[in-house]
């Protein structure tokens, strides 16, 4: 008789059940009754004690499915339960596809035990012999029933249950760029020697800091083909798929059936017959987005998490995870090898593997030796025109006159950032938030980048009707339109808006590599990942969007984006260059892209953050209260801080948001910092006093080692 904790679906705790006979497990689905209603459940830990001050129920059976995660497995989801502060239930929705159709099929085993004595069992064994085993169905209809009975109780026949063998799909089409790949691939020697230390090392985590094009795509490909020839596992994670379509047919390519690619962009039922193809062992690898770190694969041998620096591994909404970190806990728990790739990696990750933690290992040049490219800063103080400097425009003309071609980053989308009346001086904006509306040209609507509301563009103010509007700050839209004055090219422009089209950005990429257009304008969605040998010039117009957030990150956004961009240029035979334009020259961000110095971008960024007590010198949670009215959320944020206040910790606030009014909610937060021994002692009491607490019409939301402050 064992005692467990089970998680009832669709509550938000623990309840206590008994194992009469000891047939269940940690991780067992099952079912429970609950309240009087049959429920389904999983089975989470065991109960220390053994006696109970009230009725304690048993296990009623297995759930449909019967599916069993691993004990580990668990953990891992106590672990971020506990680490995020988050409730099991977010947790587990977050890890497991809901409706899984896991499909069983029975089946006779033959046991070749005993002598066939009657002309039945003669046939039945002579029947058997060829087959050892067969469907139940199948066997039934030859046989009778009452006789397969005996056979099974007499130890001659097992029926036994097992996983149903799907026939697989065919992998989707593979696309024209994968030909490029056909032929083999050799690692350098750099490569060949870093692959080698990560599989021979007894150090779990790793982290490779390769420039841009160094090909730690290769080396990754690499551990995980000689994982899978070992029948083990890996899960390859990137930021976003749909920016990734080489690398995709790239591991199609290699894995074929064997590989599930899991984006946001799959059904429920897509997304449930991944899960159980990988639970089954029918495929083995998994190339996806940050929730694939939960997929269920089997002989786990890598996790690998590309580009990861990229916030995108962390969800903003509950469960805050980062999938990075649920990588490393998977891997401590899971006893496989965890490694890390970027660029540029984040100011963390790097001091992790400054400091032994993580082992590094460095690319220093570009596969081939292709050259990095020259970088240039503009100050555009003394410029005359507001988007393109006189070198951008110098630069674009020289590499459209070789025939070579242009990439130009602005990080935002929309035409401008805002209209104003000239008569009255009116600003549009958005109803429900407390922000300005964005205009788009493309569809000729104000929008609001917060809560999504959209409307038609009449072409005068709002107010008073004036025709005189002024746009300002510009969107990637304007420079578009401001390009074409200039250069009668043929541009594509990539961001948000022209990408809903579905398949958009793969078509894009070929179209571009294949030369169909000369000019790609785009948002930071073109600036990470992709391939153009042809693309000898990067212009980023504006360098200053993300500094200027008031964020400790901002430096190092900055710092990384550019460095991105920068990487998209000279990726063939021939030598790049990069114009990068800015009203702030002389901040030491984007000095150090120019100088392509990452070493020392790190050394000054890691100095002010051990001044500031910054990550990772410190761990931070960021609590947010919103309500509709905001007397009310003044009044529960002061209570509430006044609760969670303690000597332990730094705690700042509450304060206004910065964009304070988001889908009519007003919103405050609560900052704390402290170090991570503290914190994770506060943490404990944190749970508990907003489980407990009365915030009335308010909603609170804990996230802990926030990315986005604001
Ligand atoms: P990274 O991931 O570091 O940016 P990639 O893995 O994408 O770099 O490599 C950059 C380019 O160099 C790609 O086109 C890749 O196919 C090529 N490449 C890298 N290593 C090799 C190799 N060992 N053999 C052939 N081509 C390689
Ligand atoms: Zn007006
Ligand atoms: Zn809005």
């Amino acid at each position: 008789m064992n005692y467990y904790k089970v998680y009832v679906d669709g509550t938000n705790a623990f309840y206590t059940y008994l194992d009469e006979k000891d047939e269940y497990k940690i991780g067992d689905f099952i079912m429970v009754s609950f309240r009087n209603k049959k429920r389904g459940g999983i089975i989470a830990a065991k109960e220390e004690k053994d006696s109970f001050d009230f009725k304690v129920l048993p296990i009623l059976g297995r759930a449909p499915g019967e599916i069993s995660l691993s004990e580990n497995f668990i953990k891992l989801l106590l672990w971020i339960t506990d680490y995020y502060l988050a409730s099991f239930g977010q947790v587990f929705s977050a890890a497991i596809p809901a409706n899984l159709k896991i499909k069983y099929k029975e089946i006779y085993v033959f046991s070749e035990k005993i002598n066939p004595q009657t002309f039945e069992e003669q046939e039945l064994f002579e029947y058997m012999k060829k087959k050892k085993s067969i469907s139940k169905a199948t066997l039934e209809k030859k046989f009778h029933k009452t006789f397969l009975n005996r056979m099974v109780k007499e130890g001659n026949l097992i029926l036994e249950k097992v996983l149903h063998e799907k026939r697989e799909k065919k992998n989707e089409e593979c696309t024209a760029v994968e030909e490029q790949y056909r032929e083999e691939k050799v690692l350098t020697p750099e490569q060949k020697a870093i692959k080698d230390d990560i599989e021979s090392s007894d150090k779990r985590y790793s982290l490779i800091k390769g420039v841009t094009g160094s090909g730690k795509t290769e080396i990754y490909l690499e551990l995980i083909k000689e994982a899978f020839k070992k029948g083990k596992g890996s899960i390859f994670l990137v930021p976003e798929i749909s920016l990734t379509p080489q690398m995709v047919n790239r591991f199609r390519h290699e894995f074929k059936d064997s590989i599930a690619i899991l984006h946001s962009g799959l059904t429920d039922k897509e997304r449930a017959e991944e899960w159980s193809d990988l639970y089954a062992g029918r495929k083995k690898i998994v190339l996806g987005v940050r929730s694939a770190i939960f997929a269920p694969v089997k002989d786990l041998e890598y996790i690998i998490i590309d580009e990861e620096h990229e916030t995108s591994y962390k969800q903003d909404s509950n469960p805050r995870y980062n999938a990075k970190y649920v990588g490393i806990k998977r891997g401590e728990l899971e006893g496989c090898k965890v490694v890390l790739g970027s660029a540029t990696p984040s100011i963390e990750s790097y001091y992790y593997g400054k400091t032994g933690v993580f082992k590094l290992y460095n690319l220093e040049s570009r596969y081939s030796n292709a050259v990095l490219p020259e970088i240039e800063v503009v100050d555009m103080k003394g410029e005359e025109d507001l988007f393109f400097s006189k070198t951008l425009l110098k630069n674009i003309a020289e590499t459209l006159r070789r025939k070579e071609q242009v990439m130009l980053l602005l990080n935002r989308k929309g035409y401008s950032t805002l209209v104003q009346c000239k008569s009255c001086g009116h600003i549009e904006e958005c109803p429900h938030c407390s922000i300005k509306l964005n205009y788009y040209s493309s569809d000729q609507s104000l929008k609001c980048n917060y809560c999504g509301i959209s409307r038609k563009f009449r072409k005068k103010c709002e107010k008073c009707g004036s025709e005189e509007l002024i746009h300002s700050g510009k969107g990637v839209e304007r420079v578009e339109e401001e390009l074409k004055k200039y250069f009668p090219v043929r541009i594509i422009r990539v961001d948000s808006e022209s990408a809903k089209e579905k398949g958009f950005f793969e078509k894009m990429y070929f179209d571009f590599l294949e030369g169909k257009y000369d000019i790609m304008i785009g948002t930071q969605m073109i600036a990470k990942g992709l391939h153009f040998p042809n693309v000898t010039l990067v212009g980023v117009i504006n360098a200053d969007t993300i500094l200027n957030f008031p964020d400790f990150r901002a430096g190092e956004k900055t710092f990384q984006l550019g460095t991105q961009v920068a990487g998209r240029a000279g990726r063939g035979d021939k030598k790049g260059k990069v114009i990068i334009q800015t009203y702030q020259p002389e901040n030491y961000a984007i000095e150090k892209i120019s100088q392509g110095d990452y070493e020392g971008f790190y050394e000054k960024e890691i100095e002010n953050r051990k001044i500031l007590e910054y990550t990772p010198f410190s761990k931070i949670i960021n609590v947010g209260i919103s309500s509709k009215n905001e007397e009310e959320l003044e009044k529960i944020s002061q209570e509430l801080v006044k609760q969670i206040n303690s000597k332990e910790v730094e705690v700042y606030g509450p304060m206004k948001s910065m964009v304070y009014k988001v889908k009519d909610r007003y919103r405050q937060h609560i900052f704390i910092k402290g170090s991570r021994e503290k914190i994770n002692r506060y943490k404990r009491n944190l749970k508990k006093i907003i489980a407990s607490f009365d915030s009335g019409n308010c909603r609170i939301t804990i996230d802990v080692d926030p990315i986005n402050l604001i």
